[in-house]
């Protein structure tokens, strides 16, 4: 399977920003989010990359911000951005890259040995972007 197979690299022009959304509120226990700890200004969304005909417009940004929640200690965006303009041609599957896998297989045994996992054990993963 080949990245453009997958929905990655396109030639279309890329459609117009949606609008993204201040997260007020934190994601994991609802508690309100303070000022941002870090702030890395506007940023161009991950693997959005441009075509030949895209070049010399203007490059869509996104505040990439960091808060910490007081409630939970998890430290998150304060930007939401729509997923349908993050993830409408993404070209990173992290499933197609064999090594990947493989590394994740591992790390899943480790843990599982490690930790003592069984059927009856919660385990969750995140930031996984196809699964
Ligand atoms: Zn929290």
């Amino acid at each position: 399977m080949t990245l453009a197979a997958v929905g990655g690299v396109s030639s279309e022009p890329r459609r117009a920003p949606e609008p993204s959304g201040r997260v007020a509120v934190c994601r994991s226990c609802g508690a309100e989010l303070g000022e941002p700890v870090l702030s890395l200004g506007n940023q161009p969304l991950a693997n959005a990359l441009r075509g030949p005909g895209e070049l010399g417009d203007p490059e869509p940004r996104y505040p990439l911000d960091l808060a910490l929640c007081g409630g939970c200690s998890l430290l998150q965006l304060t930007e939401a951005v729509p997923p349908e303009q993050l993830f409408s041609d993404y070209p990173y599957f992290s499933s197609v890259i064999a090594d990947l896998v493989e590394h994740a297989r591992a790390l899943a045994r480790r843990m599982i040995d490690e930790r003592a996992l069984g059927p009856e054990s919660l385990v969750v993963e995140l930031a996984s972007n196809d699964g």
